[in-house]
């Protein structure tokens, strides 16, 4: 495609050397995610760039596979391997995709206490659909409260008693002996494991767990325009806690599946046809692509090889403002191959017409060309 956007190398990103260790990837990295998080630099709109373009980074560098394409082949070998776009992804989502590398407390951005674990799914999407806007049913399997007690674990009808070991406070306070050196030492209560109460009566479906695994299914709305990496959350649809009744949320990351035909850049779609020499040459009106179907697209006489032509409003919707992009159609002109004996005398009648002088960029080209075998450029 002609299109090819301006990206820094990799290892100058993450500030390291080719021959960096999968360990100095992930502390660069670690580094770089603490100094431009956008939290810490509320004056400095370019953070957030800066952070999503390490994370970037980071996902090729500490994956050995992507790492060892992007070596051999430079940017261009990470087509088709799935790196996501962090240019449009909320920083809070790239934290949680990389919630093991972090830690829970990264900036206190991560799980608060009480609350259960987030769980993460992916749906494909096509171009259209991106357009659109999608809803999906997503099934999955999760812990959740069993029906049996509600998840308290004790079974219907009974009850919690206090814990007399520790009197319902979840502690027990040790003094004395060993203890006694440091003073005072409070661990949890070994007999009801620090929640402070004991069940009369198990619930037999969990056995006192309070826990089941069970099936879920949540349709997800998933707004038009979205791009490739992003993520959809779903409050509340995450497992619970052990303790505690907060529900952690369900992330659904979407993939983009490769279209026929288009090449998406932000909002706007782009697309090569190709044109005959003579098309390029007279002027066309040709049949060209759009999400929805097709459009004509008029190709004015001496078109160049290369020329880009703007179908507005046939794009995508920008995913906050609704605004749509334009169809951006590159043509590309094709040589005959082959040609026939009628084809190829009036080519050589139409050459014979040709003068080198009139065509703009061949005279510029002939002009260097004499001064360069004259000495007169270097
Ligand atoms: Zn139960
Ligand atoms: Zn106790």
């Amino acid at each position: 495609m002609g299109v090819l956007l301006d990206k820094r190398d990799y290892y100058e990103v993450l500030g390291l050397s080719r021959e960096a260790t999968p360990e100095e990837v992930k502390k660069a990295f670690r580094r770089l995610a603490h100094k431009h998080h956008p939290d810490r630099n509320p004056d400095d709109p370019s953070a957030e760039d800066r952070f999503k373009e390490a994370s970037e980074a980071y996902e090729v560098l500490s994956d050995p596979e992507k790492r060892q394409r992007y070596d051999r082949y430079g940017h261009a070998g990470l087509c088709g391997t799935g790196v996501r776009d962090y240019s449009h992804m909320g920083v809070e989502d790239i934290f949680s995709m990389f919630s093991d590398l972090f830690g829970q407390d990264f900036f206190g951005g991560g799980r608060r206490r009480g609350r259960g674990a987030d769980l993460q799914t992916q749906v494909e999407l096509t171009l259209h659909e991106v357009a659109t806007g999608a809803t999906r049913s997503i099934e999955f399997e999760r812990t959740d409260f069993c029906d049996g007690c509600g998840g308290t674990g004790a079974a219907p009808g009974s009850e919690r008693r206090g814990c007399a070991t520790c009197g319902g406070y979840g502690q027990v306070e040790h003094s004395g002996g060993f203890a006694g050196l440091f003073g005072r030492m409070i661990t949890a209560c070994p007999t009801c494991r620090g929640r402070g109460w004991m069940l009369t009566k198990v619930c037999d479906r969990c056995r006192g767990s309070g826990r089941a695994l069970k099936r879920r299914v949540v349709q997800v709305q998933i707004p038009a325009g979205i791009h490739d990496g992003q993520g959809v959350r779903v409050r509340g649809e995450g497992e619970p806690a052990s303790e505690g009744t907060e529900c952690g949320d369900l992330y659904c990351y979407v993939r983009i599946r490769a279209h026929p035909f288009f090449e998406r850049h932000k909002q706007d779609l782009l697309c090569q046809v190709p044109i005959s020499f003579t098309q390029a040459a007279l002027g066309a009106v040709v049949e060209v692509p759009t999400l929805s179907g097709k459009a004509e697209l008029r190709i004015p006489a001496g078109t160049q090889a290369g020329a880009v032509f703007r179908l507005p409003g046939q794009g995508l919707p920008d995913v906050r403002s609704g605004r749509t992009g334009d169809e951006l159609v590159q043509v590309t002109v094709e040589i005959p191959k082959k040609l026939n004996r009628d084809q190829e005398k009036l080519l050589r009648t139409f050459a014979a017409t040709e003068d080198k002088a009139v065509l703009p960029e061949s005279r510029g080209f002939f002009e260097k060309l004499k001064d360069y075998l004259a000495g007169k450029l270097e």
